[in-house]
């Protein structure tokens, strides 16, 4: 039996057992769906950009037109795309235990794979906030027909100011709502999944941390390893549409 395969016992194990699953996720877990993850490449009119730049406050205030016309682009390859096997694992998941997911993630897969709690800590590509007064946009946007490098974002109706995305850039802070309940969630959980992360990116990467402190057991699901690996209980080289299906197989077997 190889260590891969011995780890992988252990998972199944632990996921058989587990009345609460807690799950971090990142890009990692949508690129199967067909999104790239940050650190791959961009396609099309924006292949010279760099998202790490494009995704700042600086970005915005230098050339929001930009910023704005890129997110409309991000917008519309989520919307074409489908959840994958991973996500609608993790949905499934819940008619088994209970399932809490924290992703760093700005798409809306995990809803669409049937997820009914997910806390986005980084926000959602969906939902709309004026870039001054921070109310909500109530209205549907538009997305272009064709790719453009520029856009000008619908005007907020109580300040007059642009609309952006409500998106954590770099360097601005996470939504107090999400954050906490992802820290609950890390807190109360029998099973700490990692899934598609990097586990680079602060604070969210203190959250597998967090769960271990509190007495969980931590599985990483990364086809490569990363700074997360030798502190995580288990660390599997699969990618989230292998492993998950076969997590969530372990447990629905545990209740026949
Ligand atoms: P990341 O790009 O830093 O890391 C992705 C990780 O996923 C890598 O470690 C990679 O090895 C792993 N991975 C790749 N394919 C995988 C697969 N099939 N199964 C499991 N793992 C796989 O992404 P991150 O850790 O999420 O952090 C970067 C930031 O990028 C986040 O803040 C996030 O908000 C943002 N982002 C989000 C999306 C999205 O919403 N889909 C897309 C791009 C970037
Ligand atoms: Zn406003």
């Amino acid at each position: 039996m190889s260590d891969q395969d011995n780890l992988l016992d252990q998972a199944k194990d632990l996921a058989a057992r587990a009345e609460r699953v807690a799950v971090l996720s990142g890009a990692g877990i949508s690129a199967e769906s067909g999104l790239p993850t940050f650190r791959t490449s961009q396609s099309g009119l924006w292949e010279q950009f760099d998202p790490e730049t494009l995704a700042t406050p600086q970005a915005w205030e230098k050339d929001h037109q930009m910023v704005w016309a890129w997110y409309l682009w991000r917008n519309s390859l989520v919307r074409d795309v489908a959840p994958n096997e991973a996500h609608k694992a993790l949905g499934d998941w819940e008619k088994y235990a209970h399932v809490a997911v924290t992703t760093q993630n700005v798409d809306d897969l995990h809803e669409r794979g049937g997820s009914t709690a997910v806390q986005h800590v980084h926000g959602t590509l969906f939902n709309f906030i004026c870039s001054r007064c921070r109310k909500q946009y109530p209205e549907q946007v538009e997305l272009p027909t064709e790719e453009v490098l520029r856009a000008e974002p619908p005007a907020c109706p109580h300040c007059g100011s642009p609309i952006r995305p409500d998106i954590v850039w770099f360097g601005e802070q996470l939504p107090k709502e999400p954050w906490n309940n992802g820290v609950i969630a890390a807190q109360t959980c029998d099973i700490y999944l990692v899934v598609g992360t990097s586990a680079v990116v602060q604070p969210a990467a203190t959250l597998p941390r967090i769960a271990q402190q509190s007495g969980a057991k931590v599985i990483e699901i990364n086809p490569k390893r990363t700074p997360e690996s030798s502190l995580c209980d288990v660390s599997l080289r699969m990618s989230a549409t292998e492993a998950l299906p076969i997590l969530l197989e372990a447990r629905a077997a545990t209740r026949l």
